[in-house]
């Protein structure tokens, strides 16, 4: 998918960094120029990459930096800020709360997801413990009525509309004070969405807002539109104050950053992306941890291209698949300490691929008692003893062993109880970080068509 080479493209930009003691401007430049062309390939608006270009300079602005600093870290550091602020724009999202009646409007062209993402969203707040109502208002799609109350049945969520009226400001009126009547605390309402922005949909949508003074106003945004969601988000900023954006179809192969980076458009934040057709799929966003997965992302890629030439993949070609899968095994562990030792020193490596696999190695050398990369590499080949020992069942677990089975492992490697227990602190980072990647990739997409 474009997200995972958007991370590739920016962990390859990092790359560039290198490991020499002197990093010079030249160098940087080109680290910089590197990101802006991976985010012009993923559609994010030219104009945003130019202001995050100039950021990350006056960021790196030789007066600011103090005596000492690591460059290094500061240009890592500085575009990661600058590719977060791309898609924060500061300000905190709607929430509903509990105890009042909360009135969300959806907007949206037609064919964006709307419909979909609002049973998403009534779903996903009918889980924690909100009672959602939904009103159809869309008067202009035939099937618009028996689409939502489909959705709304499925989801067990009481639905209000009227076949047979045409103004949607009176079924949004008489819909939203019938649901307040009986008492729902989050009335969602769907409105009309057209092929493209037009006047007729822009003013329908303004007097709709006006007549029901909604809490939020959610646009529903395809991620695949690329370079004209800027204008499309514009157009309906021009109208009604957009409260927050949800994206959907992360899950296909669209380029995704135009969509995402059109939030400064609107200058609201993303709340929720959406990644597939079913009801339950519908992720929060949040900045700061989709840059770190898109980066993590980047990461494995860029880890895999390495270990490509090792033909790691071929001596364990389900491992990764595994990882991101949800199916990684104490066999797959194995693989994967394996692996460490082809690429030999290991922080080196990690030097040249920041960001989630970096942490990962950092978390396993801390967690499993700290030291040099040899301390490191001789508890892995003590780990791989104790995998060893395993009986096949044991080795395709998913989860850590129970407890009760340590002594026993500890017996049968010679290892001490300590190192059976580090083994399986690291068997869950290494799941963990597997999770963290699936965040970011899309479903539906195999391991090896991510990379
Ligand atoms: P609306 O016209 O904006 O109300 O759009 P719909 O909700 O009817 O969605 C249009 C199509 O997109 C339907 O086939 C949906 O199943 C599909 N869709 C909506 N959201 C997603 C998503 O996140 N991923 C995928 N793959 N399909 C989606």
């Amino acid at each position: 998918s474009m997200l995972v080479d958007l991370g590739k493209g920016i962990v390859d930009a990092f790359g560039k960094l290198g490991t020499n003691l002197i990093l010079d401007d030249k160098t940087i430049d080109a680290v910089i120029r590197d990101v802006t062309m991976a985010l012009l390939k993923a559609d994010v608006n030219a104009s945003y990459v130019q202001k995050l270009r100039d950021e990350v300079k006056s960021q790196l602005d030789p007066k600011k930096i103090a005596e000492g600093a690591n460059k290094r870290d500061l240009v890592r550091q500085a575009i990661i800020q600058s590719l977060i602020k791309l898609v924060d724009p500061g300000i905190p999202p709607f929430q509903p709360k509990k105890g009042k009646t909360n009135v969300v409007m959806f907007v949206g062209l037609q064919g964006s997801g709307k419909t979909t993402t609002v049973a998403k969203y009534a779903r996903y707040y009918q889980r924690k413990g909100f009672k959602p109502a939904l009103i159809c208002a869309d008067t202009f799609r035939a099937g618009a009525f028996e689409q939502l109350q489909q959705n709304a049945t499925k989801i067990k969520v009481p639905f209000w509309g009227k076949k047979d009226e045409t103004d949607p400001l009176v079924i949004a009126e008489t819909g939203v004070n019938f649901m307040k009547q009986e008492k729902f605390d989050l009335i969602i309402v769907d409105t009309s969405g057209r092929h493209k922005q037009s006047a007729d949909l822009l003013n329908e949508m303004e007097q709709v807002a006006n007549t029901i003074k909604p809490d939020d106003i959610v646009l529903v945004m395809d991620s695949s539109i690329g370079q004209s969601a800027y204008d499309q988000a514009a157009a309906f900023r021009s109208k009604v104050k957009i409260g927050s954006v949800i994206i959907t179809k992360l899950d296909g192969h669209a380029k995704g950053g135009g969509a995402l980076a059109a939030v400064a458009a609107t200058n609201s934040p993303i709340t929720f992306l959406g990644d597939g057709e079913g009801f339950d799929a519908l992720r929060v966003f949040n900045p700061s941890s989709f840059i770190s997965t898109l980066i993590g992302a980047g990461d494995i890629n860029a880890l895999v291209d390495k270990i490509e030439g090792l033909n790691i993949t071929k001596k364990a070609p389900d491992m990764i698949t595994n990882l991101v899968g949800d199916k990684f095994c104490m066999k797959d562990m194995r693989s994967m300490f394996e692996m460490f030792e082809d690429i030999g020193p290991v922080s080196q490596m990690m030097e040249m691929i920041p960001g989630g696999m970096g942490r990962m190695y950092e978390n396993l050398r801390q967690q499993t008692g700290g030291g040099s990369d040899e301390d490191v590499a001789g508890r892995m080949r003590k780990f791989v003893t104790i995998l060893d020992s395993m009986t096949p069942k044991e080795l395709a677990m998913t989860k850590p062993l129970p407890p009760e089975r340590y002594p026993r492992l500890a017996r049968g490697s010679g290892q001490p109880l300590g190192m059976v227990e580090y083994l399986m602190q690291s068997f869950k980072l290494f799941a963990k970080m597997g999770q963290q990647m699936k965040q970011i990739m899309p479903s539906g997409l195999s391991a090896e068509e991510m990379m």
